[in-house]
């Protein structure tokens, strides 16, 4: 079951790697097209069903269907955060110390900075200023190193840094707390059969394994609720369905035909 299992997570690194290197663009297309549709209709213009603005309905209806699997799995940007911070605990494991958490306490107050981010993005756009802020933005900052070219924006690239130390120190940082993109996924709803959920009863007493290992810091929804305030929240990783020691934590479609038992 060990090699099985191994064989499995090589799988996913591999997707996931494949999709940084070859699609690291998906995500900044996306919310460009939701950023074009709110320019629009400020200027009272007839909706254009352009590529960006294909991409973003595609990721949404994903979603929709099978949660946020785009986040867990695909995106560059998610990736990255993940790296770093596998990266970061890898340092800290060295220097004997426990990964950084800097911001578990805040986590459910900063989680609604992603809003914040997105009311400021759409609202600046409407005003004219789409263009300006996707310049200076820190994913532009990120696309442009990635393409390997000069970068066009010291205000991107310092926010692109603040967000490379904020990915060393939390988990999923600028996904959980400032991601607009995210923001939008995180209010879609989602089909049942998608939301990460587990029997209560069935739980060890005192566990908290799941909501340990969780890069949104969940606390699980039981299988009688559905899902909850945070399911949002939820990156579709399937981490808590691989750390639960009673095998009770049912990981979102499709990861449960993933799943080595
Ligand atoms: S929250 Fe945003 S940056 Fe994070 S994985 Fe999802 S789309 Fe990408
Ligand atoms: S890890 Fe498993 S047993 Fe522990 S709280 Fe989570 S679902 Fe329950
Ligand atoms: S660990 Fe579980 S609850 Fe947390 S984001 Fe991943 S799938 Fe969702």
């Amino acid at each position: 079951m060990g090699n099985k299992k191994f064989g499995k997570q090589q799988i996913l690194l591999l997707i996931r790697a494949a999709f940084f290197i070859f699609y690291p663009a998906i995500f900044v297309t996306a919310f460009t097209g939701a950023r074009m549709l709110v320019e629009e209709i400020a200027a009272k213009e007839t909706l254009k069903l352009d590529g960006f603005v294909e991409t973003l309905i595609i990721l949404c209806v994903i979603t929709i269907l099978f949660g946020r699997i785009f986040c867990g799995f695909f995106c560059a940007f998610g990736t990255l955060g993940d790296a770093v911070y596998w990266m970061s605990s890898r340092i800290q494991k060295k220097r004997k110390k426990r990964p950084f958490h800097v911001f578990a306490k805040a986590g459910d107050v900063l989680r609604y900075g992603k809003y914040i981010v997105l009311v400021a993005v759409l609202a600046l756009a409407a005003a004219g200023y789409g263009s300006t802020v996707s310049m200076n933005s820190p994913l532009s900052a990120f696309s442009r190193l990635h393409a390997l070219k000069p970068i066009s924006s010291m205000i991107g690239l310092g926010l692109f840094i603040l967000i490379l130390i904020g990915m060393a120190l939390e988990p999923r940082f600028f996904c959980r707390f400032c991601c607009p993109l995210g923001a939008i996924f995180s209010l879609l709803p989602v089909m049942p059969f998608s939301v990460v959920q587990r029997d209560r009863e069935q739980c060890i007493k005192g566990c908290k394994a799941c909501q340990m290992v969780c890069p949104a810091s969940m606390e699980l929804p039981s299988k009688e609720e559905g899902d909850n305030a945070m399911s949002g929240e939820c990156f579709a990783c399937g981490k808590c369905a691989e750390r639960c020691p009673r095998r009770n934590a049912e990981r979102p479609f499709p990861g449960k035909y993933l799943k080595s038992k």
